[in-house]
């Protein structure tokens, strides 16, 4: 199988969980556009809708992971966050030290420049209340970027008493106090993530398809979507829906709904086999939008699996009624 194929199998497979479907639907009503991390100081990024449906935080990142492998979220970049080496906390400190004695007991001041007449020092050195004065000519600085300007960044350490212009850069975990340096910091990713064009696609579909069928069997039948059966294994298998007769409770009707934007494969046709062999239901239809390779309807014949293929999914019920009437007719000439 290619690479693509089985990404949209594996994708398939992953519109059946629960969570999977809580989660899309959050996105196709429009209660989220992009899912975007929230910050605790405790926590770190986290991300509470997804962790609400997952109902279990560690899960979360996992989760999120294989939406994005399966092709039905993309992640942005969001942030970078900077953890602790030694606790994994989130809640860490800049400091900026004194590249001389690393203490960070630094001040920051700016360098500024009597324009007139070239004087450069200090901005405290300037300072006479509220006014800057220029220790050199003493006159009075009153228009920024005109009389005077900013010449630069000057810091001094309060331990060694040293200037610098350039600090250089630590890392404080506020949990622990750990002070550790960029490159023993844990420096990860954190993204946001949106549907993807094609899962949203993929997914309206199935809202679009199943919606109309659940009305058309209930005249008939008790209806679960999905709806799950026990084979003669043990194994609980997942169809699409599953439909209990009213009038005839053995009788028991599966089906799966298999879309892709070109002509499908007889995939969905075997995978539909490995269930309804354990299962044994009545009746088993898979649905193909828009339409099945050659293969897979030589495969549905064999297997007895109905076929039904439509080019637009609201033609799918017609194409049920229409078979339904023909088999009624049918059984009653015979
Ligand atoms: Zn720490
Ligand atoms: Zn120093
Ligand atoms: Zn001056």
């Amino acid at each position: 199988m290619s690479k693509t194929n089985s990404v949209k199998t594996e994708r398939q497979e992953m519109y059946k969980e629960r969570n999977t479907q809580l989660l899309i639907g959050k996105f196709l009503s429009g209660e989220l556009n992009k899912l975007e991390p929230s910050y605790d100081n405790k926590k770190g990024y986290t991300y509470p809708v997804v962790e609400e449906i997952v109902g279990d935080a560690s899960q979360v990142n996992e989760f999120l992971n294989r939406l994005v492998e399966t092709g039905i979220l993309k992640k942005e970049i969001f942030d970078k966050v900077i953890c602790c080496p030694n606790c994994n906390s989130p809640n860490i400190s800049i400091h900026y030290c004194c590249p001389h004695c690393k203490s960070f007991d630094i001040v920051k001041s700016s360098l500024i420049e009597h324009v007139s007449c070239g004087y450069i020092d200090v901005e405290e050195n300037f300072r006479q209340g509220r006014k800057l004065v220029c220790p050199r000519c003493r006159k009075e600085l009153t228009k920024p970027d005109i009389d005077h300007r900013k010449a630069g960044m000057w810091c001094r350490c309060n331990t060694c008493n040293k200037n610098f212009d350039i600090p250089v850069t630590s890392h404080f975990c506020r949990q622990c106090q750990t002070t550790f340096l960029f490159e023993d910091a844990i420096y990860q990713n954190v993204y946001s993530y949106s549907l993807t064009e094609e899962a949203r696609q993929e997914a309206s579909v199935k809202l679009v398809i199943l919606e109309p069928i659940r009305k058309f069997l209930e005249q008939e039948f008790e209806v679960e979507i999905p709806g799950f059966l026990k084979g003669k294994s043990g194994a609980n298998h997942m169809f699409d829906i599953v439909a209990f007769s009213r009038s005839d409770s053995e009788k028991v009707m599966v089906m799966d709904i298999t879309t892709s934007s070109d002509i499908i494969t007889e995939q969905p046709v075997i995978a539909m086999f490995a269930k309804i062999y354990d299962v044994a239901p009545d009746k088993a239809c898979l649905i193909a939008i828009p339409k099945i390779n050659e293969n897979g309807k030589k495969m549905a014949a064999l297997y007895k699996i109905e076929l039904v293929e439509a080019e637009e999914p609201t033609k799918i019920v017609k194409i049920l009624e229409t078979r339904c009437l023909k088999r009624q007719e049918k059984s009653k000439k015979d």
